[in-house]
């Protein structure tokens, strides 16, 4: 059984939870033991005892421990890699690419943690001296989803320490595999007991009680809408700062004037590639009449040539969806779609092939209208729509027509429409001729409306939550 992290302690639990692999589900990856209510308020209370030596350690002290975290974790990316694509699904190479992403983000901060600086500024009294300063906010709990078992716990994790603040960590109940290794690295990279604190288990259970105690003084979370307005209740609540990131319904415009092959790869590595289970996935294609018959064809015939299967096989394209639940999950929205009008190609699911998993081959609906449900509500899942529009403006009001504005993309040649389509796109990233999904690791990641709330994640942006700002004012 894989133990908890309290205070420093490894701590074992009466139950354990087995570790499922989505493409063979015969295969047990590990056992893990599972916190519960008294666990989770111990694990809070050493983060908070462990607040005060940290937040004053040196930055010396912390960049040694993010940089040394992230050169063990870059060097052991193909094992960790492999865990990450046994436990989440999706294929070997995105899982490698997701570990190093993990140990560039643990890099980045560790060179945050040496430019911590502040301002000084002229006081409008006489003689006096004025200081802004940023300071950590306390303990900080980090709730996490599946779909990125290490590098969404990264970029928490990461800036959370680069700035001094202690931690609790719950990562989602389906991949604590990665979540474990993580904290053991960070462990072993010397961190002081205490710092951080890994409890496991169910969210209604550790994620509620976490919400409940006041001894947390912010939490970030990634997850889904409801869990999100909980998440978010309770913060208020306890007047505590909140980041939150909750999915998207990404459109991805393709104009009547774009490169077809460009647009064509857009849409199908941004709809379907990692299962299409990232919530910057390119889930609404909203495409204009006269190369609308080219698109589809084109993608559908791109799509029918993906390989679905086991996620550690060498030719595999598209891994399982992770669990039973989201599978029907995703053929019910494909029966919906289809019930509501819309067109269906591909879309077919088998649980045998060499081995017994949650397979899905990826589903491309066309003829959908903006008011279909699977034109309204996040699946999660290797499932894209296709809305027909007349022109640039018509595309573009589809494309903010939606309760969510995680990311948005389009695809054109002409730069009237991409600088027109940066600048009113409701959405907190934007890509031209790219996928809705990829992004960098040094820059702001986030989005508006439903889905996110808060500052935002990653980059030197980063400060803005895990800091808490304070102004001294001296008199001679
Ligand atoms: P997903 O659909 O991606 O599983 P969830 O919002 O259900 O999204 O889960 C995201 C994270 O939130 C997981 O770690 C989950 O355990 C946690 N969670 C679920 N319910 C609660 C809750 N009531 N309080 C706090 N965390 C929760």
């Amino acid at each position: 059984m894989k133990p908890l992290f309290i205070g420093g302690e490894r701590v074992t639990t009466s139950s354990a939870v087995e570790n499922v692999n989505p493409s063979d589900i015969s295969d047990v990856i590990d056992t893990y033991a599972q916190a519960g209510v008294a666990e989770t308020q111990t694990a809070i209370q050493a983060a908070r005892a462990a607040f005060e030596g940290w937040a004053f350690s040196t930055p010396q002290e912390r960049h040694d421990v993010l940089k040394t975290t992230g050169d063990e974790i870059i060097a052991r990316k193909d094992e960790l890699g492999t865990l990450l694509s046994r436990e989440e699904g999706k294929i070997l190479s995105e899982g490698i690419a997701e570990v190093t992403r993990a140990g560039q983000i643990f890099h980045f901060f560790a060179g945050e943690a040496l430019r911590q600086t502040g301002e000084i500024v002229a006081s409008v009294r006489p003689g006096i001296g004025v200081e802004i300063t940023r300071e950590p906010i306390g303990v900080v709990g980090v709730i996490t989803p599946w779909n990125f078992p290490v590098a969404i716990p990264a970029w928490k994790i990461a800036p959370a320490l680069c700035f001094g603040n202690t931690v609790v960590f719950k990562p989602a109940e389906l991949v604590p595999g990665s979540a474990w290794e993580l904290t053991d690295i960070l462990h072993r990279a010397g961190l002081p007991e205490g710092v951080l604190n890994l409890v496991m288990g169910p969210g209604s259970v550790v994620g509620q009680t976490m919400l409940d105690d006041p001894r947390i003084d912010a939490i970030t979370f990634t997850g889904s809408q409801a869990t999100g307005a909980r998440v978010a209740q309770a913060c208020v609540t306890h007047m505590r700062k909140m980041q939150l990131e909750m999915g998207g319904k990404n459109p991805l415009v393709v104009l009547d004037d774009a490169d077809l092959d460009v647009a064509i790869e857009a849409a199908l590595n941004g709809a379907f590639y990692s299962t299409g289970q990232r919530c910057t996935a390119s889930s609404r294609l909203i495409v204009t009449q006269e190369i609308h018959g080219r698109f589809v064809d084109g993608l559908s015939q791109r799509m029918r040539g993906l390989k679905v299967g086991h996620a550690l096989a060498a030719d595999t394209q598209i891994g399982p969806v992770v669990d039973a639940t989201q599978l029907a999950q995703d053929l019910e929205y494909i029966d919906i779609a289809c019930r509501q009008g819309g067109s269906l190609r591909g879309g077919n699911s088998s649980m045998t092939h060499e081995t017994q998993g949650f397979f899905l081959e990826p589903a491309l609906i066309t003829e959908t209208v903006p008011e279909m449900r699977i034109n309204t509500e996040e699946v999660f899942g290797p499932i894209a729509s296709v809305i027909r529009v007349r022109d640039y403006e018509e595309a573009l009001h589809v494309a903010n027509d939606s309760t969510y504005g995680l990311s948005a993309g389009i695809c054109t040649t002409n730069l009237k429409y991409a600088s027109d389509f940066k600048r009113k796109a409701e959405a907190g990233m934007v890509m031209v001729n790219l996928p809705t999904a990829g992004v960098d690791y040094h820059v702001p990641f986030g989005g508006r409306k439903a889905s996110s709330y808060g500052p935002r994640e990653q980059g030197s942006h980063a400060r803005e939550f895990f800091t808490t700002v304070k102004t001294a004012y001296t008199a001679p």
